[in-house]
C-alpha cells in the first residue's frame, strides 16, 4: 500500500462508482486519450485494462531545484486530475508536495520503495540539478539533488522530467547559471528521460505520458530534444486561432491598441509561437479556460530549450516569418477551432484536435523561420 493514499487497496471500478464516473464515461476517457496521444481508439479496452490493474505502478516524483510551478500545474489537470491519476490509479509513494509527514520518515519511505520495487518504478522529476560547488544549492536529508536523482535514476523503470527546470535547467540555468544547474537526461545517461516541456508543463500532458507508459509498458516517441510527439509535434503558430490574423497582415502593434482589443495576431510584441512547439492551444490551462495567447499575451517559447537566453528580449520581434497559403490555413484553423466550443465536449474534442493537427501538420510546408528567436541576453 503507498503510504501517501490509505485507500490504495480499493479497485479503481470501486473508486470511480463511488465518484459517481460510470463504465461508460472511463471508457469514453480511454478513447479519448488513446487519440491524444496517435495510438488510435482501438487501444481504449487495453488502456482501461492497464488502468484497473490491481497492482498499481509505484511512483517516485523527485522535487529538486524548482518553485513547486509545476506540481500546482500539474495537480490542476482534468478529467481526470492527476492528483486523481496519482492517488487513485498508482501508487505514489514519495512527493514532497504531497507527503503530509516529513524528515527521516519520509527518506526511509523513500529508500523502501525503491529497494522494494528496483526496476519497476516511474521516475517523475521536477526542477533542475544545481552542479556548482559541490550541488550545495539543493541538499535534501543531506545529501545533494545530483546524488539523489543518481541513485532513484538506476532503478527507475522510466524517468519523466517534468517541466522546464527538470528538461535544461530553466530560468536557474539562464546565463550566467550561478548554480551550475542541469537538466535530468545531463545527469541519467543510461536511459531514455522524456521531457514534458513547459514553464509550467500542461498537467494533461503529464497524464497522457503516465497513462501511455501503463498501457504499453514504454514511453512514448519523443522529438530530437526529448519531448513527446503527440504533444510537442506542432508549433504553436500552426495551431494558432489568430494565424488568420498573421496571414492577412493584421498585428497588435502595442498592447492597448485597437488591434488588441480586436484580437489580431501578436507577432509585432514579440510572440514566439513560429519558433515553439507545444500544445498549448489544443490543451489550454484551468480546465481548458484559457491559455496566454487566448488571453492576449504573446508566446514565450517556454518549452523551447533555453528559451531565458534564446527567446529574449521576450517582447522583441522574431526576425521576419513566411506565411502559409490560405488553403493550409483555413484547414488548420478548422482543427484549432473545432476544439473550443463547451467544457463537456472539450476532452474529446482537445483529443480530435490534436490529432488532426498531427495528420495536418506532416501535409503542410515549414514556415521559414529561424529555429530560435530573440536576441539574447547579454
Ligand atoms: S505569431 Fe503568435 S499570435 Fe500570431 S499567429 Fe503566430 S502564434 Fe498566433
Ligand atoms: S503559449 Fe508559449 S510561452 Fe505560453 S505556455 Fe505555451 S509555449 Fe509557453
Amino acid at each position: 500500500m503507498s503510504f501517501l493514499n490509505p485507500l490504495a487497496d480499493e479497485s479503481l471500478d470501486e473508486r470511480l462508482a463511488r465518484q459517481g464516473v460510470s463504465r461508460r464515461e472511463f471508457m469514453e476517457y480511454c478513447s479519448a486519450l488513446c487519440v491524444v496521444l496517435g495510438v488510435g481508439k482501438k487501444f481504449a479496452p487495453t488502456m482501461a485494462k492497464a488502468l484497473q490493474t490491481p497492482q498499481r505502478p509505484p511512483v517516485i516524483w523527485l522535487q529538486l531545484q524548482e518553485c513547486t510551478g509545476c506540481v500546482e500545474s500539474v495537480l490542476r489537470t482534468a478529467e481526470p486530475t492527476v492528483g486523481d491519476l496519482v492517488l487513485d490509479v498508482i501508487s505514489l509513494d514519495y512527493s514532497h508536495a504531497l507527503m503530509a509527514g516529513a524528515g527521516h520518515a519520509v527518506e526511509k519511505a523513500l529508500h523502501d520503495s525503491m529497494t522494494a520495487n528496483a526496476g519497476k518504478y516511474v521516475l517523475l522529476v521536477t526542477g533542475s540539478v544545481p552542479l556548482a560547488e559541490n550541488g550545495v544549492y539543493t541538499v535534501i536529508g543531506g545529501r545533494t539533488a545530483k546524488d539523489i536523482l543518481e541513485e532513484a535514476g538506476k532503478g527507475a523503470a522510466a524517468v519523466i522530467a517534468v517541466g522546464a527546470c527538470a528538461h535544461f535547467g530553466s530560468v536557474q540555468a539562464a546565463r550566467p547559471n550561478p548554480t551550475g544547474a542541469v537538466g535530468v537526461a545531463d545527469i541519467i545517461k543510461d536511459k531514455p528521460v522524456v521531457n514534458i516541456a513547459g514553464c509550467p508543463p500542461i498537467g494533461d500532458v503529464v497524464t497522457a505520458t503516465v497513462v501511455h507508459f501503463l498501457t504499453f509498458g514504454r514511453l512514448p516517441d519523443v522529438d530530437p530534444v526529448g519531448r513527446p510527439l503527440f504533444a510537442y509535434g506542432a508549433r504553436i503558430h500552426d495551431q494558432c486561432p489568430r494565424r488568420a490574423n498573421f496571414d492577412a497582415g493584421q498585428f497588435v502593434e502595442k498592447f492597448d491598441d485597437e488591434a488588441a482589443r480586436k484580437g489580431w495576431c501578436l507577432y509585432h510584441v514579440g510572440c514566439k509561437g513560429p519558433a515553439t512547439f507545444s500544445p498549448c492551444p489544443i490543451f489550454q490551462w484551468n480546465t481548458r479556460t484559457s491559455w496566454p495567447i487566448g488571453a492576449g499575451h504573446p508566446c514565450i517559447g517556454c518549452t523551447e530549450p533555453h528559451f531565458w537566453d534564446t527567446m529574449t528580449p521576450f517582447y522583441g520581434r522574431l526576425p521576419d516569418v513566411g506565411g502559409f497559403g490560405i488553403e493550409e490555413r483555413v484547414d488548420v484553423l478548422g482543427a484549432a477551432l473545432a476544439i473550443g466550443a463547451t467544457a463537456g465536449v472539450v476532452a474529446h474534442a482537445a483529443a480530435t484536435g490534436v490529432h488532426q493537427m498531427r495528420e495536418k501538420n506532416r501535409q503542410l510546408p515549414v514556415v521559414d523561420g529561424p529555429s530560435q528567436g530573440g536576441t539574447p541576453n547579454k
